[in-house]
């Protein structure tokens, strides 16, 4: 019979992990710092606890999905953990996770860190492509896979409990580039006479075009031979940096989203790199950790 489970912080994320995982036949307690927010889910099967240590005493399997790290500080604080499996799906840092995960394991508890690579609306819809990639205990997470597949893919990433942070912030991190491209993109059509609806699927197609790129530069890492199989090299992509500049200009659009990057690409290039695309750019970018 299907797992209980319990669920901490029902908000967008976790109201609709906990229905998903109701409608699956799972028994869900959950509870929420403001009660009224977990009060719809009653009426679909959940049972409400009235503290969190409460809602924790109640089920082996806990999963918290709150605003931040703190908030797991806050809510767990008076909550006895021994003898728990905690799975935390609240989005933090891989420090965070590794600190969180040495909090859990003093109190008792097997600890699992989760990054979830979905929205709420995505949750409990199979074919979507959402999934959460979780690290730490390989154990907790075999004994639980089942269940922590009912509402999205699962995708475990060592035991390291701090790599599913790492990887969801690696993944939002290269989006964040996608988005300030696609800014720039549409603000030098934004003046012209060309439709952003006839403009969207030729960029959405480029994007997906020039995604499969990322092989490329993880065969350059792996190999440590940043030239091999390179088709676009460092000394062409400057020099066409020029035209970009220029076309910003002409069309009136700052260049404020581009010139980071182009400036990394110069100094690669003025290293002597001529011949190899922009994985050299990521050795540039190692700092030690802690400083920015
Ligand atoms: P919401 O803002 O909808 O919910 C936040 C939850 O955290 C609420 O239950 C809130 O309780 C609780 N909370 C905040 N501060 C505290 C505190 N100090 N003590 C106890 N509880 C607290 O956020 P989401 O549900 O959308 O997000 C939850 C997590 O899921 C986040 O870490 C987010 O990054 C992650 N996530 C969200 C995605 C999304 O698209 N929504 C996508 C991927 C990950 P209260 O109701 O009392 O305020």
């Amino acid at each position: 019979s299907p797992t209980p489970l319990t669920l901490l912080g029902t908000g967008a994320m976790g109201s609709a992990l906990a229905r998903a995982w109701l409608a699956a036949g799972h028994p869900v307690t959950v509870w929420n710092r403001t009660a009224t927010r977990a009060q719809p889910l009653l009426a679909e099967g959940a049972t409400l606890a009235a503290t969190a240590a409460e809602a924790v005493a109640a089920n082996q399997l806990v999963v918290a999905c709150l605003l931040d790290d703190a908030s797991v500080g806050d809510a767990l604080a008076d909550a006895d953990l021994a003898g728990r499996d905690l799975v935390n799906l609240t989005t933090g840092t891989p420090g965070q996770a590794r600190d969180r995960a040495a909090w859990a394991q003093k109190r008792g508890a097997r600890f699992l860190d989760g990054g979830i690579m979905a929205t709420p609306p995505m949750i409990g819809q199979a074919g979507v492509g959402g999934y959460v990639f979780y690290s730490g205990s390989r154990d907790l997470f075999e004994e639980h896979r089942d269940t922590l597949a009912v509402p999205t893919g699962t995708t475990y990433v060592g035991a390291d409990p701090g790599f599913a942070a790492l990887h969801d912030v690696a993944l939002l991190s290269a989006m964040s580039g996608m988005f300030a491209g696609i800014s720039h993109a549409f603000a030098l059509i934004r003046r012209e006479d060309i439709a952003p609806k006839e403009f969207a699927p030729l960029l959405a197609g480029w994007l997906a075009a020039m995604a499969p790129a990322v092989h490329l530069t993880a065969e350059h890492l792996h190999s440590g031979d940043y030239t091999r199989g390179v088709v676009s090299n460092l000394a062409m992509m400057v020099a066409g940096n020029t035209t970009l500049l220029r076309t910003a200009q002409e069309q009136g659009v700052s260049t404020e989203l581009l010139t980071p990057y182009m400036d990394l690409m110069q100094r690669r290039l003025a290293a002597r790199h001529s011949e190899e695309d922009g994985t050299g750019i990521i050795d540039l970018l190692l700092r030690e950790p802690g400083s920015l």
